[in-house]
């Protein structure tokens, strides 16, 4: 049998870019996890499909799971021959009983290895736009425990030593007795007006700063309801906030942004807005599926080279004829006896990575543009890759200016609902600030997935008819579209702004009855961050 192996891994403060190289590689390979409440669980996703996930949440006050019973889980998984990750919010021998864990395996004999994190007593600041250290203001930094009662007798730590003997203070798992903590402070003769900061939720779209001194921290976040999981930074360092704040002074921090883009495409946007500060919500609303019939697609496969051009208007067109390519046995190459037209940026990006070379790309990346740009297609053979539900301006303008073209359904698009609960709920909750819509059928479609979640809770549990509910939801049966489950829709979508990647997306969220609040003026992903970006500061000013 394999041998089992623990690995002790940091998964940082919370920012999921965070986690080290090799602390990441773990996760991939690893048989079995065990994780705790403030690791970020976007890191689970890296996971394999198989592997087993345990919780052991560990909230400061009531553990899941005590921590003799995590300790030995450990054991017994290693003894099963499994490769199995600990993974521990920051760094795992900070204050997170890692030290435990690890004497426990020392003692049992099984290998471990540790991979340290980032801190958040290090992160949290650093995020807050505060140095842990600095040549001008303090030589060192002491990071404690602020989660015993600083005034009971025989405290741990030695406060008349370390209020005026260390130049920057990190509590953790303080803010429960900040007021005893200050007091110690300030009884052992640290200037009252020494500056305090404390960091919530670290290195998160969510994070939130408050700062002060001695003498008036413990007001102020009581008056704010400022509670934990933060970090407490005492000392002169936080003063160097005021010039070097970065995190949550950019164009959209503290804005949480759906994206409902596939799942596959989501990443580009989500990691463009998170790059400009705010929280991206994925909610993929559609999923790309392969055509149930291939017969239409082969025999124009089958028959290129009498096309003058294939026009591809997706990604995923792109993807779909270069994976049936290859399911018949045949390269990329084969496109290239004609020429291919691509309508953006991304679209053309993707036959290039297969080696092709892109003749035309329009200006403007919308279809009508492309029929405008093309010009001398008349008698020419076009070959339109495109989704079931496409819509048909591009085909039918083609054919005004007399080309002949041939259709082909080259994927398609499904209703992805999984993720529809948790997201209504946060709509409900008006947790949302703006929707993110990059075509059409992401409109349609999330407009579609919400009709659903309303159909579901008119009807209640217990109902029989739930069952048989289900085979109703695909996208676009029209008897749903009654006015007032309309009118719930826009009842969810209250205050939240809407942006469109381009005017095509508009026109379908206004036919959907949506306030479109914002529109792209470039047609592409970093136009629509741009675009949003655009809309709150004129908002703030
Ligand atoms: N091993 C962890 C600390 C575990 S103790 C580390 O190295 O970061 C848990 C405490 O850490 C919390 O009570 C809080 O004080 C702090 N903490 C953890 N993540 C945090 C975050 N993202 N922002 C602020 N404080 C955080």
């Amino acid at each position: 049998m394999k041998k089992g192996v623990v690995y002790l891994v940091g998964a940082g403060p919370g920012d999921p870019g965070l986690i080290t190289v090799k602390g990441l590689e773990c996760i991939r390979q690893a048989d079995a996890i065990v994780y705790d409440r403030l690791a970020s669980p976007e890191l689970l996703r890296e996971a394999r499909k198989d592997a087993q996930i345990i919780y052991v949440g560990k909230a400061s006050s009531q553990h899941a799971m005590a921590q003799g019973d995590i300790n030995c889980l450990l054991v017994v998984l290693a003894v099963q021959g499994k490769t199995v990750v600990r993974l521990k919010g920051g760094d795992p021998f900070v204050f997170g009983r890692g030290g435990e864990e690890a004497e426990t395996l020392a003692e049992a004999g099984i290998p471990f290895q540790v991979v340290p994190g980032v801190t958040s007593a290090i992160a949290a600041p650093a995020y807050a736009g505060i140095p842990v250290t600095h040549r001008d203001f303090t030589s060192g930094l002491a990071i404690f425990t602020g989660h015993e009662d600083p005034l009971k007798d025989g405290s741990a730590i030695s406060w008349e030593k370390i209020s005026t003997g260390v130049g920057t203070l990190v509590f953790l798992m303080g803010m429960e007795n900040l007021d005893a903590i200050v007091e110690r402070l300030l009884t052992n003769g640290r200037p009252p007006e020494t500056p305090v900061a404390l960091v919530r939720w670290g290195t998160l779209p969510q994070q939130e700063t408050l700062v002060g001194d001695l003498s008036t921290i413990a007001a102020k976040a009581r008056e704010s309801g400022f509670a934990a999981p933060a970090v407490i930074v005492v000392g002169e360092v936080v003063s160097l906030r005021d010039r070097l704040r970065w995190f949550d002074n950019r164009p959209l921090s503290g804005k949480r942004v759906l994206v409902t883009r596939t799942r596959e495409q989501a990443s580009q946007l989500s990691a463009l807005l998170r790059d400009h500060g705010a929280e991206a919500v994925e909610c993929p609303t559609i999923e790309i599926q392969p055509v149930e019939d291939f017969s239409e697609m082969d025999s124009a496969l089958s028959n290129l080279a009498q096309y003058d051009w294939v026009i591809f208007t997706s990604v995923h067109g792109v993807r779909s004829v270069l994976a049936r390519l290859q399911d018949l046995g045949r390269s990329a190459d084969a496109l290239s006896e004609c020429r291919l037209a691509a309508i953006g940026p991304s679209t053309a990006r993707e036959l290039e990575g297969a080696g092709l070379r892109v003749a035309y790309q329009p200006e403007e990346y919308v279809a009508e543009a492309i029929v405008e740009g093309l010009d001398g297609v008349a008698g020419k053979r076009i070959l339109l890759p495109r989704a079931d539900i496409a819509r048909e301006s591009l085909a039918i303008g083609l054919r005004e200016k007399g080309a002949v073209v041939d259709e082909v359904d080259a994927y398609r698009t499904v209703s992805a609902s999984a993720e529809a609960g948790p997201v209504r709920q946060m709509l409900a909750t008006r947790q949302i600030d703006a929707v993110t819509f990059t075509s059409s059928s992401t409109v349609r479609n999330f407009v579609a997935l919400l009709e659903q979640g309303t159909k579901k809770e008119e009807r209640g549990t217990g109902n029989e008819e739930q069952g048989r509910g289900d085979e109703e939801r695909g996208i676009g049966n029209k008897e749903r579209g009654t006015r007032e489950k309309g009118l719930r829709v826009l009842d969810l979508l209250k205050g939240v702004k809407v942006a469109c990647i381009g005017p095509v997306t508009s026109r379908t969220a206004h036919e959907l009855g949506l306030h479109v609040d914002v529109v792209a003026k470039e047609y592409t992903i970093p136009g629509l961050v741009q675009a949003l970006e655009e809309f709150y500061a004129k908002e703030r000013r």
